[in-house]
């Protein structure tokens, strides 16, 4: 058995893991309680993954991005903060918080850049062993610009996002290596068809694949770059059975940005610009020459489109649970979230439960002191807020010093989105209720039977387990 001296443990530093916006919240709010902390970020500078859709524009206003931590440190350093109802691109969203907010000098002493976590583990131990693990440092395997190194700590907070895992073309889920071998013609994410990807996509014949908000924004700009290069031929296949569904709450939206997509993309599809293959489901990519064959099913019947020269994927992403093989998780079979969260972001149920606050309690893990927060902690569900995570950032620093009360307590604020969305029972109320439509995140947009103009986000409704383990309640308890 391995022992260890719990001074050393208590010595070592908090590890946040992912430099996004929620990492670098949980690592201002441990500064902030003087707590010693360690960031480890893959990329080469912090947001990494949001510099990949920079060209992005948010729909929620600067006022619902910002960590109120952050905000802190940022202004006892001069900053001077931008207007809080604009709508930031994602560059902007660098620039203006995320870039400065890693050049506070107690931020910068404690991050360090170009290191990929490949593993954690308990100090000597595989997540097999029981004995004394609670009172082992966890190591983390990390390579650092080409070198292995482990790097201890006494909690870990891994915020690593899912954008870095996007899912594959193929509708089963499976990544083929055939589709592996056409990377060329396909972009995972959303490209930035009207500025630096714009010769890849001009006059060729792209197919978009997707119905959330990556491939409305992609076949936006594709809309626009039609206009000016006609032969550009545009197909969007997307599995649900109508168009219509994708559309969103369009005026109806309380964030104003995020309606605007549905109905612009609505006007763009009834123009006849792009043919919309609905009840698509692709089962294989062909090399064909310099093209691509899609094979599918088209509403039950088998269907091929040949000639395709690009094709842009929006399907959503997944998380790496790889470098987590070494500790002990409670991940959801399906949604691969964490599991308490599972039945109140499953999108074949609801989403309403993504704007519902969640904690310490809820995130924790069956490896005392590891957390999973942030987008990832939403696994493949697509509706995560940045407000949601700063809320878990906030939960867990307060139960991590000893503050058990404010980690129990609930701060989030968001945008009331006055609708509720739920796709196999009825939310709340009676179904014959009117018709309206929520999205929750920007990445996903679902048109529900919903009951009146009260949203199922309450401040003051915190979720208690009795309703996280009950499916049925999840959505208004
Ligand atoms: C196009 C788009 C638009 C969005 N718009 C909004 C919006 O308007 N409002 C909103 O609230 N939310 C929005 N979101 C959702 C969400 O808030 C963002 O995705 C946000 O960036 C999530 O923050 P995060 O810190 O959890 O993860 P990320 O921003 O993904 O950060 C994870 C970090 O971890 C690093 N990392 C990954 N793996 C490792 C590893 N093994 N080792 C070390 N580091 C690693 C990555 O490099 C990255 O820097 C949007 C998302 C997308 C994709």
């Amino acid at each position: 058995m391995i022992e260890t001296n719990s001074n050393l443990n208590e010595m070592l530093p908090v590890a946040v893991i992912g430099a996004g916006p929620v990492g670098l919240a949980a690592a201002s709010h441990l500064i902030n309680k003087g707590e010693k902390v360690i960031i480890l970020e893959f990329g080469k500078k912090v947001g990494a993954n949001i510099l990949k859709w920079a060209h992005v524009r948010l729909f929620s206003p600067w006022k619902y991005n910002m960590d109120k931590e952050a905000i802190k440190l940022l202004i006892e350093n001069g900053w001077v903060s931008p207007d809080l109802d604009e709508l930031p691109t994602g560059k902007e969203l660098l620039d203006s918080y995320l870039y400065p907010l890693s050049q506070i000098p107690q931020i910068e002493e404690s991050l360090f850049l170009n290191t990929k976590v490949v593993g954690i583990t308990r100090m000597g131990l595989d997540k097999v062993k029981d004995r004394n693990r609670e009172n082992l440092p966890f190591e983390i395997y990390v390579e650092q610009d080409g070198i292995s190194k482990i790097v201890r700590a006494r909690t870990v907070i891994d915020a690593t996002g899912t954008w870095s895992n996007p899912n594959p073309v193929l509708s089963s889920g499976v990544w083929t290596s055939s589709e592996q071998s056409l990377r060329d013609n396909i972009y995972y994410g959303i490209p930035d068809v009207l500025g630096k990807n714009l010769e890849r996509y001009v006059g060729q014949k792209i197919i978009v694949v997707g119905s959330g908000h990556s491939a409305i924004n992609s076949i936006l700009d594709l809309g626009y770059l039609k206009d000016r290069y006609p032969k550009t031929e545009i197909i969007w296949a997307i599995r649900k059975e109508k168009v219509n569904d994708v559309y969103g709450g369009q005026e109806k939206d309380n964030l104003a940005a995020r309606g605007e997509l549905g109905t612009r993309i609505q006007e763009l599809v009834e123009s006849g610009k792009i043919n919309v293959k609905t009840g698509f489901y692709i089962t294989e990519l062909v090399k064909e020459n310099n093209n691509i064959l899609v094979r599918g099913i088209e509403n039950g019947v088998p269907a091929s489109i040949s000639g395709i020269g690009q094709i842009i994927t929006g399907t959503g992403a997944r998380p790496d649970i790889s470098f987590l093989r070494e500790v002990r998780t409670n991940l959801d079979s399906a949604i691969e979230s964490v599991s308490k969260l599972a039945p109140l972001i499953d999108p074949n149920v609801h989403s309403c439960g993504t704007v519902r606050p969640h904690g310490e309690e809820v995130l924790r893990q069956p490896e005392e002191n590891f957390y999973i927060i942030g987008m990832k902690s939403y696994g493949r569900a697509p509706t995560f807020l940045m407000a949601t995570g700063y809320e878990q950032a906030r939960s867990i620093v307060s139960y991590l010093v000893g503050d058990f009360d404010a980690a129990k307590e609930v701060h989030l604020e968001l945008p009331e989105t006055g609708v509720c969305s739920i796709n196999r029972a009825p939310c709340c109320q009676p179904e014959t209720m009117e018709n309206k439509v929520i999205i929750q995140s920007g990445l996903e947009v679902e048109k529900l039977s919903i009951t009146d103009s009260s949203s199922c986000y309450n401040p003051t409704n915190k979720i208690e387990d009795d309703n996280i383990e009950n499916k049925e309640q999840g959505c208004c308890g």
